[in-house]
C-alpha cells in the first residue's frame, strides 16, 4: 500500500544511516492523538460527514518541522471533511469570462510602460506596475485572458520575458541583481486582476526576506555540518519517496508545505528543463489535482556573488484552495504558528512524479 503522511515516523525509522543522519540534521516529526467524545444526537451527522464515529473520536495528527528553515506543518487529513459555513461564490470559469475586456486585454493602451519601454514575448508583453512593491516592479501580461490556460511554450515564454525585463532593469541599475518572479492566480491566490499575468521584481543589496532567510539557513547548515543543505534535503526527500531528480532539476513535494500541495524545484540556473518542470508541475496541479488558485515564485540569486555561492534557483508553487469558497485558506496558525495541511504529500508525489520519470 502506498505510504501516507501518517506513516512518516515509521519511514524515518527505516532510512539508511546516511539518510537518517540527514533527517536528524533537517527534520523533526512527532505524532499526537486528538480525542473527543460524540454526544448521541450528533452521531448520525458525524458518521455522515466523517465516515465513522471512530474517525473523529481518536484522530492522529502529524507535526513535521524543518528545523533548518524554521517551517513546520501539522497534518490532519480529517480536516478536509470539516464543516464549512461560508457559501460558495459560484462557478469560477463564469467569473473568469465575466472579467474579460479589462485593461490587461489591451495592455499597450491601458497599462503603463517602464522607462525603457516594453519587453515583448511571443505570448506576453511587459507593463510597468502602476502601484509598485519595489522600485523595479514589472508585470508580464499574458496574451490569454484565462489565467488557467497554459502550455509548455507559454510558461517558458513568460519566464523568458521576465528574465529579459530583469536584464533591462540591470542596464538601468547594475546593482539590481536580485530577481524574484511571482505568479498569483485568481483572487484566492491574491491576484487583484483575473487576466493571466505574472510579476517580476528586482532588488539591490539584500534579496527579498524569505530568500535571504533561506540563504542564511543554508549557510548555517554548511557551517555546522560541512554539507550542502539543498543536496541533503533533495537526497533525503528522494529516499522518502518525496523527491525526484529530473534532468538538472530536483523536484520535491515539500514535507513542510506552507499550504496545500506545495512543490519545490531546485535548479543550478534557469534552464529549459526548469521552465519545462514549472509547466509540468502547474499542468499537473491544474489538470490532475483540480488546483485553481495558486502562488508560484521563482527566486533567482545574484550571479557571481560569493555570498550566494551554491544557492540554486528556487521555485515554490502552492495551491491556495477553491476560489469558489470565500473563506481564506490562511489564518492565524499559518501566519504565527505552523501551517495546517489536509492534503497528503505522499499522494501529491505519487501523482506528480508520473510526469518526471
Ligand atoms: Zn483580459
Amino acid at each position: 500500500m502506498a505510504a501516507t503522511i501518517l506513516d512518516l515516523p515509521g519511514l524515518v525509522e527505516r532510512l539508511s544511516p546516511g539518510d537518517r543522519a540527514r533527517w536528524e540534521r533537517i527534520f523533526d516529526v512527532r505524532s499526537s492523538t486528538g480525542a473527543l467524545s460524540v454526544p448521541p444526537p450528533m452521531e448520525g451527522w458525524v458518521a455522515n460527514r466523517f465516515g465513522s464515529i471512530e474517525a473523529v473520536t481518536s484522530q492522529q495528527i502529524v507535526h513535521v518541522m524543518n528545523t533548518v528553515v524554521g517551517e513546520g506543518s501539522l497534518f490532519n487529513p480529517l480536516r478536509a471533511h470539516r464543516p464549512l459555513d461560508a457559501k460558495p461564490l459560484g462557478d469560477v470559469s463564469d467569473e473568469v469570462k465575466r472579467s474579460s475586456g479589462g485593461p490587461f486585454c489591451t495592455p499597450l493602451d491601458l497599462t503603463p510602460e517602464d522607462p525603457f519601454g516594453r519587453v515583448k514575448g511571443k505570448h506576453c508583453v511587459t507593463a510597468s506596475n502602476i502601484a509598485k512593491y519595489d522600485g523595479l516592479h514589472g508585470l508580464i501580461v499574458f496574451d490569454e485572458h484565462d489565467p488557467l490556460h497554459i502550455s509548455s511554450e507559454r510558461v517558458a515564454d513568460y519566464i523568458d520575458c521576465a528574465l529579459a525585463w530583469a536584464d533591462r532593469c540591470r542596464q538601468l541599475d547594475p546593482d539590481a541583481k536580485n530577481v524574484l518572479i511571482i505568479w498569483n492566480c485568481l483572487w484566492k491566490g491574491g491576484a487583484s486582476i483575473i487576466h493571466g499575468h505574472a510579476q517580476v521584481v528586482c532588488s539591490k543589496g539584500l534579496h527579498y526576506a524569505h530568500v535571504e532567510h533561506l540563504r542564511a539557513a543554508a549557510a548555517r547548515y554548511l557551517e555546522a555540518h560541512g554539507a550542502d543543505y539543498f543536496d541533503d534535503l533533495s537526497d533525503l526527500q528522494h529516499a522518502l519517496g518525496l523527491g525526484r531528480e529530473w534532468r538538472d532539476v530536483r523536484v520535491l513535494v515539500n514535507l513542510t508545505p506552507i499550504k496545500e500541495r506545495e512543490v519545490i524545484l531546485f535548479s543550478p540556473t534557469v534552464t529549459d528543463a526548469l521552465k519545462e518542470a514549472v509547466f509540468r508541475v502547474l499542468d499537473h496541479h491544474l489538470h490532475k489535482l483540480g488546483t485553481r488558485a495558486f502562488n508560484l515564485a521563482i527566486a533567482i540569486p545574484p550571479p557571481d556573488d560569493p555570498r550566494w555561492e551554491g544557492f540554486p534557483v528556487v521555485v515554490r508553487l502552492v495551491d491556495r484552495g477553491d476560489p469558489a469558497h470565500p473563506s481564506s485558506d490562511i489564518a492565524a496558525m499559518e501566519l504565527y504558528g505552523s501551517s495546517i495541511i489536509t492534503t497528503d504529500p505522499f499522494e501529491v508525489a505519487a501523482s506528480l512524479f508520473q510526469l518526471f520519470k
